[in-house]
Formats: structure tokens, C-alpha cells, sequence
């Protein structure tokens, strides 16, 4: 190791002042891992985010609207390959059923997720359209996956606000040990690209812990969020799912996520982080330990009971069993049981 690099705790400490790192200094970092830097980096994240975003969580409203995918990634449940997956597709109606639910209670974001290319763009156009005019003072988040720019751009016409397209890893090769060949690194980057210069506000994110994963990888999607600068960065554990290539692969931990939580809160400030499923999966204290290390967002289950176990990306995912109203009761009393509050805003990046 270059000596001028510096320890762990020391280049987070560069980090939290605002420094840009270079990719082995965040190699380093990576490497340093133990209870003592976690510690401090979760205690330096937790400063920054309330500076910004003060004690407030946001809450965003998941609809998984279906489960159908053209695609075949590796580590997902929903890959088209995987013959144990029961597949479904909500209704225009449902879906309106959804939101209406998660207005009542607070929701101003709703995030519409999927396998690719179960519904076409227009029903995609359409659905956003109206949602949008039943709800214009809520923020509409698509996470459908890989469109042509054109596609983006008359999603964006249509009202959605924000799109979430995880970049899964920054390392070329890596990536193509996640993805069979009909899917390219490139095209993702493309994807994530056009999404910004469109006008969306974009979320890109990856799994942690995933095959194939190195200290090396991680430091380049730390330094992809860092040059890239996206609104949102979504990262959880990779969970094997049952049918898939990577079924029996080992989980990612929750210690390591909540680590890299942190270190994305010091490098990016004022980024949208949220504490996600996959995290309170691994750990039943999960979604807690990520708001303490410097994670700001929720996105509880909206989708209809009868459907939530079916859109499994992974195996014992949790809140498949409760319906919408228990979901936010549930998360709002461990957020407050921390000293934070959920707060009912479209919770939009503070710039
Ligand atoms: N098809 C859409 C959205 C659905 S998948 C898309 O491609 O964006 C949403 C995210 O779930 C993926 O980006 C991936 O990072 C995550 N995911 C998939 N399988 C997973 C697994 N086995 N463990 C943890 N996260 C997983």
C-alpha cells in the first residue's frame, strides 16, 4: 500500500472535509472496514445528512407492478429463466387502487417498479398521465428498467419525475459476470445517461455483497456516484433467490451495506439514500442501523397483498404479509424509535 494514501479512519476523515478520493484511496477504505471505522464513518454520515435534511425520512411508496421480465440477470428472482417464479401483471385499476391507498395514508412519491418490458410504452405513458392528474402534488418514480431514449423521454412527457435504474456495478467485467451477453455494461451507462440529460431525477445503485464483488469494484461505484452525481443511490445486499445461477451464493451483510451507506452520504451530501428492504431482510434491526448510518429515505410495500410474495428478487424478502397501513405504522414507529420522524413530502434533493 502507498503509504501517502493514509489509514482508513484518516481518508474518511478527508472524505467528511470534502476531498475528492482517488480510486485506491477508496480501496483502502473498502479495506478498512471494522467496528472502529464504521463507527466513524457512520457518525460523520449522520452529521452531514442533518445538516441537510435535518432529522426527516422520506417515504416513498413502492408498487411492484409486475413481475414478468424479459431480461435473465443472474441474481434475480423475476429473471425470465427462473421456471419458479409465478408471474403477474396489475391492472391499470389496481395500480390506481395503490395510489389512492398510499395517498390516504401520507404518501407523496410512488415509485412504479417491474420486470422489463411487461408493459408497453404507451400503457407506461398512459399510467403515468394518470396518475399524474389524479395526484399532481406527488412525485412519480418509474424503475421499469433499459428503454431507448426516445421511450425515456415521452415517459418523462408523460409526468414522471424521477426514474431508479441501479448501475448494479461500475466494473466492466464484473458486470458481464452478472448479466448473460444480451445485456451490456454499456447500455446501461447509456440508459443512465439519457435519463439524466432528459431531465429525470435519477437513482443509479448496486447490490452489496453480490458474486464476483471486490474491494476494487466497490471503489469504483463509489467513484462512478462521485463523477456521475446522481439525486438518488440505491444500494442493498445481494439475497440469493431460489431458481437463479447464484442461488447459492453467500448473502452480503448488513454490516458492509450500512458501511457503504455512509461512505456514499460522504461523498455525495445531499444524496437520496434509502434504507431498503433487502437491508431489514439480512438484519431485522437493518432499516435502523442504515438511517443511523446516514440513509434518509423508506420505501415501504404499496403493492396489493395478494402479489407481494411473488415479486420476490430474492428469497424470505420481509412486509410481504401486511397490508399498506401496517407497513407505514411499523416504519414510522422504528423511525421514531431512533430519533427520526417520517415526514409526508415528495422529499425532492435538496441542491
Ligand atoms: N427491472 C428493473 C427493476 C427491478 S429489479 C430494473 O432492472 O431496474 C430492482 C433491483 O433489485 C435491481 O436493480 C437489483 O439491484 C435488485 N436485486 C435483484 N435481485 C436481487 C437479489 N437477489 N438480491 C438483492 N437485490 C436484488
Amino acid at each position: 500500500m502507498d503509504k501517502k494514501t493514509g489509514t482508513a479512519a484518516e481518508l474518511i476523515g478527508r472524505l467528511a472535509a470534502g476531498e475528492r478520493l482517488s480510486l485506491d484511496e477508496y480501496r483502502v477504505i473498502i479495506e478498512g472496514q471494522n467496528e472502529k471505522t464504521r463507527a466513524v464513518a457512520a457518525s460523520l454520515a449522520d452529521k452531514v445528512r442533518t445538516e441537510i435534511y435535518g432529522r426527516d425520512i422520506y417515504l416513498r411508496g413502492l408498487i411492484e407492478i409486475g413481475n414478468y421480465c424479459r431480461n435473465d440477470c443472474f441474481y434475480c428472482g423475476i429473471r425470465k429463466s427462473n421456471k419458479k417464479c409465478d408471474r403477474y401483471k396489475l391492472t391499470k385499476a389496481e395500480i390506481m387502487d395503490c395510489c389512492r391507498e398510499g395517498y390516504s395514508l401520507g404518501y407523496r412519491t410512488f415509485v412504479l417498479q417491474g420486470g422489463e418490458g411487461i408493459f408497453s410504452v404507451d400503457e407506461i405513458c398512459e399510467l403515468v398521465s394518470s396518475v399524474h392528474s389524479a395526484y399532481p402534488d406527488c412525485a412519480i418514480t418509474l424503475s421499469l428498467g433499459e428503454y431507448p431514449r426516445e421511450d425515456y423521454a415521452r415517459m418523462f412527457e408523460a409526468g414522471a419525475d424521477r426514474y431508479l435504474l441501479r448501475h448494479e456495478t461500475a466494473d466492466r467485467e464484473h458486470y458481464e459476470k452478472l448479466h448473460p451477453p444480451s445485456m451490456s455494461f454499456d447500455n446501461r451507462m447509456r440508459c443512465l445517461r439519457d435519463l439524466k440529460e432528459i431531465g429525470f431525477q435519477v437513482g443509479c445503485g448496486f447490490m452489496v455483497g453480490s458474486p464476483f464483488q471486490t474491494s476494487l469494484t466497490l471503489a469504483k461505484d463509489l467513484k462512478f456516484v462521485a463523477d456521475f452525481r446522481p439525486d438518488m443511490c440505491g444500494i442493498g445486499p445481494f439475497i440469493p433467490a431460489a431458481g437463479t445461477p447464484f442461488e447459492n451464493e453467500p448473502p452480503g451483510t448488513a454490516e458492509q451495506t450500512v458501511y457503504l451507506l455512509s461512505l456514499l452520504r460522504l461523498t455525495q451530501p445531499n444524496l437520496l439514500l434509502p434504507s431498503t428492504t433487502a437491508l431489514g431482510t439480512v438484519d431485522p434491526d437493518g432499516r435502523e442501523m442504515g438511517i443511523l448510518a446516514g440513509a434518509n429515505v423508506v420505501m415501504p410495500n404499496l403493492s396489493p397483498v395478494a402479489v407481494r410474495n411473488k415479486y420476490s428478487l430474492y428469497d424470505n424478502k420481509i412486509c410481504t404479509g401486511e397490508e399498506s397501513a401496517q407497513c407505514a405504522v411499523c416504519l414510522e414507529r422504528r423511525m421514531n424509535s431512533i430519533g427520526y420522524r417520517i415526514v409526508s413530502s415528495r422529499g425532492d434533493i435538496i441542491k
